[in-house]
């Protein structure tokens, strides 16, 4: 693992120049040392912006290919500064905020840059939830109460997974999902959690089958124990998510963004015992090294690459 700045100071004496920039995603891509995609030899020319030639076979690469900064017209600095900037604010990120703190002109560059930030916070393919998991729905947006199943005018359906360590919560994972049938909770589940975790859920129909999945299955039953006894875990979660969309975006965000937000919010819930804010910016850059360019209309129009 390569240093990361623990405070403003370090940040600023660790990346001076584009190149320190270059250089510290350069050991993110090839912590091993550079190696060509072509032909696996390990010696290369730097030639300036970015680009890199083999010196056996000539192919030419760039730093930032397949890296979330590829493309752009923003410069390194400006990509650290504002990854710096995005870890380092507590509860969360405005694009005019980013907007102000880079000093650039445009509006939608800096929205753009929040919305490509926010894509790499949640790493593909990443660590399933594991052990025993509350899993339970949620709408969020809107003012009416939605009804389970159908929806609700204006309202957006959450699935939210919590993992149960003792009395607290461990890591979570959540997903907007377009109701609450088994087929959307069943597919979030197998995406986010590994099979032998046991589920802990109320006794809605659609969580019938996950044991045929391989999971564990404990039903709770609300009028037993509470409705608030049922998945405690997920409800404390769900409040802390209506709070902090309620909070950043002051609830009007756009529900074709909304998965975006849920991946900001998941990461730093996850990482919320970090001792570092530094940390959250490393994981942040680990993260945009592999994460694959996203085109700006794909972008606009809420897709996951
Ligand atoms: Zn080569």
């Amino acid at each position: 693992m390569q240093e990361y700045p623990k405070n403003q100071l370090e940040f600023e004496r660790q990346f001076p120049t584009e190149q320190s920039c270059r250089q510290y995603l350069m050991t993110l891509r090839w912590p091993d040392g550079f190696r060509c995609s072509k032909c696996g030899n390990q010696d290369r020319w730097d030639q300036g912006r970015n680009r890199i030639t083999c010196t056996r076979c000539r192919h030419e690469t760039s730093v930032l290919a397949g890296t979330l900064f590829h493309r752009s017209h923003l410069s390194l600095e400006q990509w650290f500064r504002a990854a710096w900037w995005v870890t380092n604010q507590k509860h969360g990120v405005s694009a005019l905020g980013l907007q102000r703190t880079l000093g650039i002109g445009s509006y939608e560059t800096a929205w753009t840059v929040l919305q490509k930030l926010r894509r790499a916070m949640v790493r593909q393919g990443r660590d399933l939830l594991s052990g025993d998991v509350e899993v339970d729905e949620t709408f969020v947006g809107g003012s009416k109460p939605g009804k389970r199943g159908r929806g609700a005018e204006g309202k957006k359906l959450v699935v939210i997974a919590t993992e149960i360590d003792g009395k607290k919560i461990g890591r979570i994972r959540m997903r907007h999902i377009p109701d609450a049938s088994a087929s959307s909770l069943e597919g979030f589940i197998k995406d986010s959690i590994a099979k032998g975790s046991g589920l802990v859920t109320d006794q809605w129909g659609g969580y019938n089958g996950v044991k045929s999945l391989g999971y564990g299955h404990k039903r709770v039953d609300g009028e037993v124990v509470g409705i608030e006894e049922v998945v405690p875990r997920v409800h404390r979660v769900a409040s802390l998510l209506k709070r902090w969309l309620m909070g950043t975006l002051h609830g009007r965000f756009e529900p074709k963004h909304l998965d975006r937000y849920l991946e900001e919010f998941t990461f730093r819930f996850n990482r919320r015992t970090s001792n570092y804010r530094g940390l959250l910016f490393y994981r942040l850059l680990e993260n945009s090294v592999i994460a694959e360019p996203v085109p700006y209309t794909k972008i606009i129009n809420g897709k996951s690459a």
